[in-house]
């Protein structure tokens, strides 16, 4: 399991908390945060946001500043931003500050609130990810000072993200749906049919987007296609796949 996910995974129970759960920090933008880093996984949405930031498109920036892999666990294909040199600097620090400051992920933005959802991937509800199955996290705080206290309801607000998040929602569903299938029919696919479809899922849902477009339709178009070709897929008899 990837240690990051290992680590929260392991520390759910005592991390937990709601949203008008408070907790003290105050962030004294030291960007130690930004360094030793190897877990800044990108959505869609934090992609097509960094790139407009950069005034890039979604290929070039992950060309200049990603890492693409098989999730190790959820076998669909990872963005995440690569790390610079033996200190792992994010690739998107300058001077000290962040490049795309107004435009970072979602992840980065919610520190040191983290948001997950629980899903069994085995047991995956055809209805999607509910907005009840969200939970909140608070990461251990060791940095900046304790002289403002937050809920994490204030916290979100603050950060303009929304409680029930529409893309955020989509997007576990989409992720649970494929991860369920891929995790149970990989070992019958051949390699290179997988690879190809590994391609074709990074693609749609990562890079095909019109930056001068609105953003959720556009996903909700991509996911709709790579989900209708895995469904596709169920309905071949096992000797065509
Ligand atoms: S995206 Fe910005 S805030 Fe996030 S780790 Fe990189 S430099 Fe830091
Ligand atoms: S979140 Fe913490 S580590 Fe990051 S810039 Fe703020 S105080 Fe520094």
């Amino acid at each position: 399991m990837d240690p990051r996910l290992k680590e929260i995974v392991d520390n759910y129970d005592s991390w937990k908390i709601s949203l008008d759960g408070s907790f003290r920090f105050h962030c004294t933008e030291c960007g130690k945060c930004c360094i030793n880093r190897e877990d800044i996984l990108l959505t869609p949405r934090d992609l097509c946001n960094a790139s407009k930031a950069m005034n890039m498109l979604p290929p070039a920036f992950v060309n200049a500043y990603c890492e693409c892999y098989i999730g190790q666990d959820s076998r669909i294909p990872i963005v995440r931003l690569k790390p610079i040199g033996s200190i792992k600097r994010c690739p998107l620090l300058k001077d000290r500050k962040c490049s795309i400051h107004q435009a970072k992920p979602a992840v980065c933005a919610m520190f040191p609130v983290g948001r997950a959802v629980t899903i069994d991937k085995d047991s995956y509800n055809q209805d999607g990810v509910l907005s009840s199955q969200i939970q909140y996290i608070l990461n251990p705080i060791t940095c900046g000072d304790q002289s403002e206290t937050h809920t994490v309801r204030d916290w979100l607000n603050a950060f303009h993200i929304p409680l029930e998040d529409e893309f955020f929602l989509k997007w576990h569903s989409c992720i649970a749906e494929l991860s369920s299938f891929i995790r149970k029919e990989e070992k019958k696919i051949p390699e290179h049919v997988m690879n190809d479809l590994w391609t074709a899922v990074y693609i749609h849902l990562y890079l095909d987007y019109d930056l001068s477009a609105e953003f959720l339709p556009q996903f909700e178009r991509n996911a709709k296609d790579v989900l209708d070709l895995f469904h596709q897929l169920k309905e071949l008899p096992e000797s065509a796949s």
